[in-house]
């Protein structure tokens, strides 16, 4: 396959191997450099939204995601100092109906990234170099030379249409090579554990999520039955830097007056993982035949649950934005256009969600009143906009005549 329908891209994360599986199955040649020795296992548990699913259903992914993800029944939201949920929302079947028979899931990142990689071995077009120490990237205005070095191996030159960064929140794709800025601390920090299905069971539903709004904290914890543990992560505000003995810190008083809370927290008993949250902001997402997409372009803070998804959008639309347009920088134009906007939004919304979780009294009875009122099959209408959304924007990758 020549050049022209040959894509490089930088990062074998989600966005980078969704990417190649959208590329492929539109028939490009596909080489990703990932720095990596492996696909990570990193991570903890991640939701695929119904507007996530789309994409990858659209893939093929739909039984393998299935398989191994957890649809949870509802989500159950604590207040502060209660250990009773002040409000339920239902998932399940209900929001299955609503988003034209697309679930509402949860997994393990690693099991997503772990399915991803899986569906590529299916292509020939794509190849994956391990182990990359360096991408040297040159627009040659036609097209990019990109040569990847590795560890102990002699260097991989390539000629290819574009280079795309999928390289995350600290990617050189976006600082180098289209000179944005580094990644911007929240103030927060994720915390996150795995317990025991069993033990954490005993406390809570083992069919349901839950979420905890705190002053200074707000924890979420759902089940991954697939793994016989439940995901919990805690985040608090947090002065970097981070030393290897912090642990998180609810106060006595936040846990007293709550046992629900504080018998997860006593059931922890592996050590928290600590997980600094970033921002990415920038406005230039490509500059000649060079592209960003997924947290290179746009990391958010986790309190949406949306950082995968947007990677995952946007990898589904690019892909069938450059099979429809062989000229990158409409492509590319094209692309962005379709896709800051939202990416932005949800980014807002996440950052907005920081404040409402931790939301301290009067505010935080405000807040309550209003949620207390949703009936549990009322919450998701607020969502719509991003649970319905069809990341493809009509051009469906099985419509397209390469297809
Ligand atoms: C606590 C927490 C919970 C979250 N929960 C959710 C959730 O529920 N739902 C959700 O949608 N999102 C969630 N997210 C966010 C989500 O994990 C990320 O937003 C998403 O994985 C981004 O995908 P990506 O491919 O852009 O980046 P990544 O998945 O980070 O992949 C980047 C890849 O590039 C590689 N790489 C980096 N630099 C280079 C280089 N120079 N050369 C070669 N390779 C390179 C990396 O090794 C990696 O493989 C959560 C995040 C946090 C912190």
């Amino acid at each position: 396959m020549g050049p022209d329908k040959t894509i490089s891209i930088n990062g074998a994360g989600i966005a980078g191997l969704t990417l190649a599986l959208a590329l492929a199955k539109l028939g490009f040649r596909v080489v990703i450099a990932e720095q990596s020795r492996e696909i990570s296992q990193f991570g903890a548990g991640l939701q695929v939204s119904p507007n996530a699913r789309r994409v990858l259903n659209e893939l093929g992914l739909n039984e393998v995601i299935a398989a191994h993800s957890f649809e949870p029944a509802g989500i159950d939201i604590y207040r502060h100092g209660k250990s009773a949920p002040l409000s339920k929302v239902t998932l399940g079947q209900f929001s299955k109906e609503r988003y034209a028979g697309t679930p509402y899931a949860v997994m393990h990142r690693a099991d997503l990234a772990e399915q991803l990689y899986k569906a590529t071995k299916a292509f020939p077009n794509i190849e994956i170099l391990f182990g990359v120490t360096q991408t040297r990237v040159e627009d040659l205005g036609d097209g990019v030379s990109v040569i990847i070095e590795r560890e102990g191996k002699a260097s991989y030159p390539l000629t290819a249409r574009a280079h795309i960064g999928a390289d995350g929140v600290r990617s050189v794709t976006r600082t180098e090579v289209l000179g944005g800025r580094r990644p911007q601390y929240s103030g927060y920090v994720a915390w996150r554990a795995m317990a025991s299905l069993e033990q954490l069971g005993k406390i809570l539903p083992k069919d349901r999520s839950a979420l905890f709004w705190g002053t200074d904290y707000h924890m979420v914890v759902y089940p991954l039955p697939q793994r016989e543990q439940f995901n919990v992560v805690l985040v608090t505000e947090f002065a970097l830097p981070l030393e290897d003995t912090d642990t998180p810190e609810i106060s006595n008083k936040s846990l007293s007056k709550n046992k629900t809370l504080s018998s997860i927290m006593e059931s922890i008993s592996e050590p928290w993982t600590a997980w600094p949250l970033f921002n990415v902001k920038t406005d230039t997402w490509f500059k000649g035949n060079v592209a960003i997409l997924g947290d290179a372009a746009h990391a958010m803070l986790p309190f949406q649950a949306q950082g995968a998804a947007m990677s995952i959008e946007d990898a589904g639309l690019l892909a069938t934005i450059l099979a429809s347009e062989t000229n990158n920088a409409i492509a590319f134009g094209k692309w962005q256009n379709l896709r800051q906007p939202r990416a932005n939004r949800v980014q807002d919304q996440s950052q907005r969600n920081g404040f409402v979780f931790h939301m301290s009294p009067p505010l935080s009875w405000a807040r309550d009143a209003v949620v207390a009122g949703k009936t549990a099959e009322g919450h998701l209408e607020r969502l719509d906009w991003i649970y319905a959304h069809d990341a493809f924007e009509g051009m469906l990758i099985s419509k397209s005549p390469k297809n």
